[in-house]
Parts: C-alpha cells; sequence; structure tokens
C-alpha cells in the first residue's frame, strides 16, 4: 500500500534528520491488514525507496519481497502479534536515552510532557541485537507499556500511527536529555510521584493523548 510505504519514507528520513539514528542504526515498520512493511537490512534509512520497504506476513513472518528484512525484524513481528492496537513500530539508538540507561539509570520525570504522555516505560539490560533473546525480551513487555529502553543498545516506540511512535520516540530522549544537562550542572530536581499523577489527570493532557492517536 502505497501510504503506508510513502509514510515510512517520511518518517526515515526524519529519524536520520533528527540524529536519532546514525547510518544504517535503526529500524521501522507499519501495519497494512495481515502483513507489515520494514525497513530493508544494510540501507542507511534515508536512502530507502518507497518500493524498496519489505513486505511480511505478520502471522507467519514470511518474507514476500527480494530484499531482506531488517535484522530486528522478530521484535517487530512481536510487537504486531500481542498489540492489535497499534500500527507503527520504531527503533531508534537515540544517545542521551543511551546514555542514561546505561548507566543503570532509568529515565526520570523533569518536565511536564513525558509523564503525562508517557505511560510505564520498561528497561531492558543488555541482551544481543537480532536475536530471538531480544525478540522474546520485548514480547514480554510490550502489551503493558508503549516505550521500551534497552540499556547499551537503543529504544523501542509503538503507536496508533507512525506519529505517535515518532513522538514518544523524542519525548523520551528529551527526558533523557534534559537530564543530562541538569546532572552536569548540578542535582537534578526530579517532578515528584504526586506531580506527575497530577499530569496523567489533566484532563487537557488526556485530549492530547487522544488527539495524537486519531490524527494521520
Ligand atoms: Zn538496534
Amino acid at each position: 500500500m502505497l501510504n503506508v510505504r510513502r509514510q515510512l519514507k517520511e518518517y526515515a528520513t526524519k529519524l536520520v534528520t533528527s540524529g536519532l539514528v546514525v547510518g544504517a542504526g535503526g529500524n521501522l515498520s507499519m501495519r497494512d491488514g495481515a502483513y507489515m512493511y520494514i525497513s530493508p537490512s544494510g540501507f542507511d534509512l534515508q536512502e530507502i525507496e518507497e518500493e524498496q520497504w519489505v513486505k511480511v506476513d505478520i502471522e507467519t513472518g514470511k518474507v514476500l519481497s527480494d530484499l531482506k528484512p531488517s535484522s530486528e525484524l522478530l521484535m517487530h513481528l512481536e510487537c504486531f502479534r500481542r498489540r492489535s492496537d497499534i500500527d507503527s513500530v520504531l527503533h531508534a539508538h537515540p544517545s542521551y536515552s543511551v546514555g542514561v540507561s546505561s548507566a543503570s539509570k532509568d529515565i526520570p520525570s523533569m518536565f511536564p510532557d513525558f509523564p503525562a504522555m508517557i505511560k510505564n516505560v520498561k528497561y531492558l539490560d543488555y541482551m544481543i541485537p537480532t536475536t530471538h533473546v531480544l525478540a522474546d525480551a520485548v514480547a514480554e513487555v510490550i502489551e503493558e507499556t508503549d516505550v521500551v529502553v534497552m540499556r547499551n543498545h537503543g529504544v523501542l516506540t509503538v503507536g496508533k500511527t507512525m506519529k505517535e511512535a515518532y513522538f514518544f520516540m523524542q519525548l523520551t530522549e528529551e527526558a533523557a536529555k534534559v537530564y543530562t544537562i541538569s546532572s552536569s550542572v548540578g542535582i537534578p530536581r526530579l517532578l515528584t510521584e504526586e506531580e506527575c499523577q497530577d499530569l496523567k489527570n489533566l484532563s487537557s493532557e488526556k485530549y492530547r493523548a487522544k488527539l495524537l492517536k486519531n490524527s494521520q
């Protein structure tokens, strides 16, 4: 489906220009009925043409294109299989998120949008990328969250739309960046549990989350 591939191309370019991935790192996919389209292996994300996205049967995992799919295919398949409510999966290697989480820290809430828009970030310790082990670990937590941070590796986000998955990726990276800046200046003042809860309950924030889900 052209629209899906066009969106994939658009966001692949955004990922590179925003610095969330470098070179051939990172991968993204979208559901199209019983199938998904995923970035081919070994390509610089911004150089993938619309017709080069690899079609895969979600249930069987059978590859239906000539090009080889991303080596993280298994991880993407598990997300679509376990989350019928999402149509987009994004995996990147954003430096601040990888940096903070690799210091054995979780990314804290320091500004309102992060706790308001992202419920429940899950953290995975380092596992060798592209393996069943990592795909199984993601499968185990993806039903409870839209954001998985893999220490010493990267971040995976899912969304109803690619716009949403991309926004979750940006917000997570921004939160890690703000925490890093604050830590270099002094002692960061984190939002308290109560403050985070109030933000989650704010009707205007709920409205924004809903708006984002329905757009595109
Ligand atoms: Zn990766």
